[in-house]
């Protein structure tokens, strides 16, 4: 513990809240924060030793779960030639295609560093592209740290419950409309009254920042349809749903072509690699090609590509995806037992590998509004009991949990009991 405390102090006096991200804080649960030594597999380990089951993976990245061999394996082989040459490397011609392969609708793929990269830079193609300002996105939604998106997001803004972020110019928001999910009616309201003016709609095609608000179908062909008649793009943020939900994320889950594709985290198997995609018509206006500007001393880096073209390669084993799938229902079925037996009212949202967890009953919410923010005060306090038990979950009750192909039957059951033993716990602090 000595270790711990020591190490909070001194992150504390030396970076703000200690961190270099915010919900890492642990400002929207109890408890500090323990510090990550190591991970292996399906599980992490603090600095004094103990062993979490994770089931947070790095917010999305690790699919493959934590140093999987044949990823630090092709790290280690790239990083030995060099970390960084600001020159092309036939890596990252070997990851674009990767790419294109999976998400057919687009001709070509610019490689970035972080997902809020990748979304910064879609958002400014769009305007290019279509001469427009106006960009639609969607309330519980988040892209990262971009100033247009940063209005009424989800993620670490829920958790803080704030709208939007000091800093960022009136000017720069108000032209983002921020519209709520589940809602074609909203989206035809827009369209009839300021279509001519949108150059894109953000969406998350798979809400997963605020819970995971699971989007019928016909809500995203809607948004296709009207992008479509009235000129604007249709912004799929695959972030976190890219490689995880199907190959083509949920482009090709939902059969919905996109314009535009923004992909981050499982990309760069745990290194730091984000991307934007779309068709010829709309890339070729990219530097150095066309007006639209964006660059990077680090993008294409060779180690990160080593690892998200080994990571892909691992994905495409047969059976990845139905396996995931076969966890990911053993995950829901053992959560919702602990619940039910525990007696707390739920509903569990799961597509595939990952799962959110809603302390209020059924339905599952679609849209931010539906939401019982009630409930973030009790998993606040189950968050702690959790960690305890050797649990690790998102320390916010506004995110989801991811597992990985390294996670077995064995683990969905430590989760299980511990669940189990928490809630006992928390049904004594919180009768
Ligand atoms: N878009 C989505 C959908 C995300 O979930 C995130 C991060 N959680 C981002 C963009 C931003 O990515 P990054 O943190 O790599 O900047």
């Amino acid at each position: 513990m000595a270790v711990v405390s020591n190490l909070l102090a001194r992150a504390r006096l030396a970076m703000p809240g200690g961190v270099s991200s915010p919900v890492r804080a642990f400002g929207a649960v109890r408890g500090d924060p323990p510090f990550v030594a190591r991970g292996s597999g399906a599980e992490i380990f603090d600095v004094d030793g103990r062993a979490y089951v994770d089931l947070l993976g790095s917010w999305g990245p690790l699919i493959l779960g934590h140093a999987h061999p044949a990823v630090i394996e092709a790290v280690e082989r790239a990083a030995r030639d060099g970390l960084s040459f600001g020159a092309t490397c036939p890596a990252e011609v070997e990851l674009a295609e990767a790419v294109l392969r999976r998400f057919p609708f687009a001709d070509k793929v610019r490689f970035v560093s972080t997902g809020t990269e990748a979304v910064m830079s879609a958002v400014r193609l769009a305007r290019g592209f279509t001469k427009r300002q106006r960009i639609v996105k969607f309330e519980g939604c988040y892209h990262g740290h971009c100033d247009a998106l940063m209005v009424k997001g989800g993620s670490g803004l829920a958790t803080f419950g704030v709208a939007s972020s000091a800093g960022v110019p009136a000017e720069v928001v108000a032209m983002t409309e921020v519209l709520p999910l589940d809602d074609e009616a909203a989206v035809e309201e827009l369209f009839a009254r300021r279509g001519s003016e949108i150059a894109s709609v953000v969406i998350e095609p798979l809400p997963a920042n605020a819970g995971l608000l699971v989007q019928r179908r016909e809500f995203l062909r809607t948004l296709r349809r009207l992008t479509r008649e009235h000129g604007a793009l249709l912004h799929f943020d695959e972030v976190i749903s890219g490689f995880r939900v199907a190959p083509g994320g949920m482009a090709q889950l939902s059969g919905i072509d996109p314009d535009i594709v923004t992909l981050g985290k499982i990309l760069g198997g745990g290194m730091p690699v984000g991307a934007y995609l779309a068709r010829d018509e709309i890339m070729q206006l990219v530097a150095p090609l066309g007006p639209v500007y964006q660059a990077g001393t680090l993008s294409g880096n060779p180690v990160a590509m080593a690892a998200g073209i080994a990571t892909l390669r691992e994905l495409d084993r047969p059976g990845t995806y139905e396996q995931l799938e076969r966890l990911g229902a053993a995950l829901e079925k053992r959560v919702a037992t602990s619940l039910r037996d525990a007696g707390i009212e739920h509903s569990l949202s799961r597509v595939g590998s990952i799962l959110g967890l809603w302390m209020q009953k059924s339905p599952a919410p679609r849209a931010f509004h539906a939401i019982d923010g009630r409930a973030a005060e009790r998993y606040a306090r189950l968050h702690p009991l959790l960690l305890a038990e050797g649990v690790w979950m998102a320390p916010s009750y506004f995110e989801v949990a991811f597992i990985s192909l390294a996670h077995t039957a064995e683990h969905v059951e430590r989760v299980g009991q511990g669940l189990d033993r928490a809630l006992q716990k928390l049904a004594v602090l919180v009768p």
